[in-house]
């Protein structure tokens, strides 16, 4: 395929031609106001391949005036219909930029070409069910009596803010700027500043596909310099952060300043429960899959494998096996496991696999840093199965993001469930069983914001997604994720 050759290009090279550059506002690429660039890093490599602009509050300042003016002038009015129809052209023109997005993804995230296509894919249909919703947005009437009309209308909320990780850029931007774009609002998106390219060119592309300049603004660098101003913004109507517990607090806090409303999509340590009577093929691809793509880099990964007693031996010998084949390598040769995202990262998981061993703690297979095995080059680390582990354990509550699964054994289904439920976070959870009964009744008990039974991460854009507990509040996707974006304004009249 063109991507493939595409990805060929940019390893015989080691950079990638035509990426942006400046910050992205009021409908063109602008240079930053300090003139500062930061350097972005080939994960696979570990090494720079090209620098992008270094904001500070200065651009952020200009991008929310020009979100804001654009929302007054023209965005807020512009029919529904005509939304609809720029957010269809633009979901095409994000297909028929599929490999330059995918390969720019790959490069700058680590992960493998194939997930990034997927997740460019993804981004399109994201745009795609949104363009649907736009002229959907309808409000109720109420019944007060025949000497009154009450109804009411879905209002944009404004403009709006999107703070955004380095895991999936490019999905985690269109499903916070579709939703808010359909319902009315203009927005500044601040992608995380290990991943800053995708964002850039989806800007380039909405204005392409007919978005008014100003309604899309993408801003770049750190979370200090960018992130931290815009959310103290006081023209940002709503903020929508995607990202860790410990700057979700941040931003909550800055958004109390100004009443400022927001949504917080933030870490998981979610559970597979595996039970004996489970298709047991199915269960082991969910299980790895669950762990292992995007090198576990994934706030929904199921990071906490929770199964029965009577299969568990038998179950992890075949998953450590299996885990013992996979092919780690650069993002763009396709691997089965690509780099994790950064050298600081890289330290971090290999920190919390070490606590892990010096505690005594049974790493079934993996556990080391590694590197490209073509190249000797890269941020890897080993797949690896911590086996036999205990709820109190580190590795068991905290997040770790990376390829590292734990394994707790159960002993019967009910105590499964209250593994499942110890800890801190509620993102998600997986459940593998034949029994429908079974699964529905733990689905009901699981405290977590979305289910999956018999298949780790099913479902699209369609179906909600949220944290529970310390993984954050607020629903993205679905219509749920629409309704963010409006305000409801009620009207009663007295008619006679
Ligand atoms: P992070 O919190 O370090 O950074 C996220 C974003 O916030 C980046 O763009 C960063 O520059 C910005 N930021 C940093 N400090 C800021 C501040 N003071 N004010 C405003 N913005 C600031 O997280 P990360 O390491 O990039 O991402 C990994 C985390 O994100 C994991 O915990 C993961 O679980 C979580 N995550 C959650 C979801 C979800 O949907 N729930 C999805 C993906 C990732």
């Amino acid at each position: 395929s063109s991507a493939k050759s595409l990805a060929a290009e940019v390893l015989r090279s080691g950079s990638m031609r035509g990426l942006p550059e400046g910050h992205f506002i009021d409908g063109g690429f602008t240079k930053p106001a300090h003139n500062r660039t930061m350097e972005s890093f080939d994960p696979g490599r570990g090494e720079v391949f090209a620098s992008f602009a270094a904001g500070n509050a200065d651009d952020v300042n200009d991008a929310v005036e020009s979100a804001r003016t654009a929302f007054e002038k023209v965005w807020r009015d512009t029919p529904q219909v005509e939304r609809a129809r720029i957010l269809r052209r633009a979901s095409d023109l994000i297909l028929e930029n599929l490999d330059r997005l995918a390969v720019a993804e790959s490069l700058d995230s680590g992960k493998p070409l194939q997930e990034a296509l997927g997740d460019v894919r993804g981004a399109s249909r994201t745009f795609e069910y949104y363009a649907g919703a736009c002229d959907k947005l309808q409000g109720d009437s109420f019944p007060i009596g025949p000497d009154y009309m009450g109804y009411s209308i879905h209002e944009p909320v404004g403009v709006t803010a999107h703070i955004i990780p380095w895991n999936f850029p490019i999905s985690t931007i269109a499903r916070g700027i579709a939703p808010a774009l359909a319902a009315g609002c203009s927005v500044v998106a601040k992608p995380a500043e290990q991943t800053p390219f995708t964002a850039l060119l989806l800007a380039e592309l909405l204005v392409k596909a007919g978005l008014p300049a100003g309604v899309c603004n993408v801003v770049t660098g750190t979370g200090a310099d960018v992130g931290a101003p815009l959310t103290h913004h006081p023209q940002v109507d709503h903020i929508t952060f995607t990202g860790s517990v410990q700057t979700g607090r941040a931003v909550m806090k800055a958004a109390a300043d100004d009443i400022t409303r927001v949504v917080l999509e933030l870490g998981g340590k979610s559970p597979v429960v595996v039970l004996k009577d489970c298709d047991r093929e199915q269960a082991l691809a969910g299980v790895m899959g669950a762990i292992f793509e995007n090198a576990g880099q994934i706030c929904s990964a199921g990071s906490r494998l929770v199964i029965e007693r009577a299969i568990h031996a038998e179950f992890v010998k075949e998953l450590v096996a299996r885990t013992k084949r996979l092919k780690l390598g650069h993002g763009l040769r396709e691997p089965d496991l690509g780099p994790v995202n950064s050298a600081q990262h890289l330290e971090k998981i290999a920190g919390f696999v070490e606590r892990a061993r010096a505690a005594g703690a049974d790493i079934a297979t993996g556990g080391s840093v590694t590197s490209d095995p073509e190249t000797g080059k890269g941020w890897f680390f080993e797949p690896t199965i911590i086996d036999g582990a205990a709820p109190s354990d580190e590795v068991v509550q905290e997040e770790i993001f990376g390829p590292v699964l734990t394994v707790q054994v159960a002993d019967d289904a009910d105590h499964a469930l209250e593994l499942a439920n110890d800890c801190q976070y509620g993102l998600v959870a997986g459940i593998y069983t034949r029994d429908f009964s079974k699964a529905h009744q733990l689905a009901r008990k699981i405290d977590a914001g979305q289910i999956y039974i018999n298949e780790y991460f099913a479902g699209g854009i369609e179906v909600p997604f949220g944290g529970n507990k310390k993984s954050g509040f607020g629903r993205e996707k679905g219509i749920e994720g629409l309704r963010s974006y409006c305000k409801t304004k009620s009207v009663a009249a007295k008619i006679s």
